[in-house]
């Protein structure tokens, strides 16, 4: 089995971005025009963000961590308040509530989706709960009609981490809009890149003027535009605020990706369909179907390797593909793994038990846009050769 046959000449990075000639252009116009910073190309890549998400306001920021950290700012979370969110996330998610000053509670994901359990959020429920953090893992929406049912029930606010889902849809509503706000990631390995950066979607006029203001130190609307024909205008702080807004060559990569954001889903999916097809034989467990009210971003391509069914690890079998050239991911090893938040919080791995075996057998192919047909099969060879088959 294992003669290596299959080894490709390059190593396939995982989660490289497709980057094309516009970008590359609007990049150099961006240098030659040495207009770097907050301009006219972030508000353009606003504007068409708001109009793909069919949203009335959407606010560039450098990251997705800072979005959320600047949503928990503006819905006036004090400390003690309980934000309840999933254990089946990147830690930034968690970070942006302890930053705000809140206490992150954990509820177990349902094992079929990996989505935060519904069931599980109102166990955790209590009288200082002040809101939900739902992630749409890997770009699958989470049960929002259940969780906007608590939310109402509770008087809770709802933040959407959109990291893995600007094309994620449920019931006919998207990711990020249905909630109080909404948060993109434009991280290299995202969907959509910036390299860095992240967006705010809200439908309320009131929170985009406050996430704006808070991610620019606090200054008054006008200091946007205080560089102006008109002279100089002076500025008010009006609140302590942070360094959080997207330059124009950020913009500038993001307001022509979005514009194939559609397209590169569609590559995603035959990735998608392809890996289904020629995994259906192989012990590991493939991605669960979902329904017609959904539709997934197809972020994450995971497959659970449980070592009883596939003689092999998780870990194991990164390594096997890695030696055969094939970079892979691990999103994620469950949150309560992680040392600081057992010191912190007092969090056990084993109080969520689906999410501490997801951790322990997750692996993520790569299903990125930029991959050729050729690199599709070079990972479809390596994970067989891999698994011995
Ligand atoms: C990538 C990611 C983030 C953070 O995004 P940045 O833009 O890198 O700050 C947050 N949550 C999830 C689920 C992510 O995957």
């Amino acid at each position: 089995m294992s003669n290596h046959r299959t080894v490709r000449a390059s190593y396939l990075v995982f989660g490289q971005p497709k980057i094309e000639q516009a970008e590359i252009e609007e990049v150099l116009a961006c240098l030659r025009s040495a207009w770097l910073g907050t301009g006219p190309k972030a508000a353009e890549f606003e504007r068409r963000v708001a109009a793909y998400k069919g949203v009335p306001y959407a606010v560039g920021l450098n990251s997705c961590t800072a979005g959320l950290h600047l949503a928990c700012v503006v819905l006036g979370l004090q400390p003690g308040d309980e934000v309840i969110t999933t254990p089946m996330t990147f830690c930034a998610t968690v970070n942006a509530i302890v930053h705000a000053g809140a206490v992150p509670v954990l509820a177990d994901v349902d094992p079929r989706t990996m989505n935060i359990d519904p069931a599980e959020v109102r166990r955790r429920i209590t009288p200082r709960t002040r809101a939900l953090l739902p992630v749409h893992f890997a770009g699958r929406p989470c049960d929002m009609d259940a969780l906007m049912a608590i939310a109402r029930e509770h008087g809770l606010k709802v933040i959407e981490d959109c990291a893995h889902a600007i094309e994620t849809e449920h019931r006919g509503r998207k990711a990020g809009t249905i909630g109080d706000l909404g948060v993109l990631s434009f991280y290299s390995t995202k969907n959509i890149v910036t390299g860095e950066g992240g967006m705010v979607l809200t439908r309320d006029e009131g929170l985009a003027r406050r996430v704006k203001r808070a991610g620019l130190h606090g200054m008054s609307a006008d200091a946007w535009k205080r560089f102006t024909d008109d002279g100089y205008k002076h500025y008010d702080v009006e609140e302590i605020g942070f360094k959080y807004n997207m330059m124009d060559l950020q913009a500038a990569i993001g307001m022509h990706q979005i514009t194939r954001v559609e397209a590169y889903w569609r590559r995603r999916q035959e990735i998608w369909q392809r890996y289904l097809r020629e995994f259906a034989d192989l012990p590991l467990e493939l991605p669960a179907p979902w329904s017609a009210h959904e539709r997934h971003a197809l972020h994450l391509f995971t497959v659970l390797v449980d070592p009883a069914r596939c003689g092999a690890s998780r870990d194991d079998m990164l390594m096997r593909l890695h030696q055969r050239n094939i970079g892979t991911g691990v999103h994620y090893r469950s949150i309560p793994n992680m040392t600081v938040y057992r010191q912190r919080f007092g969090w056990r791995p084993e109080d969520f038990p689906h999410s501490q075996r997801i951790g322990d057998q997750t692996l993520s192919l790569p299903i990125s846009a930029k991959l050729s047909d050729d690199d599709v099969s070079d990972v479809i060879a390596a994970v067989r050769d891999a698994i011995g088959r």
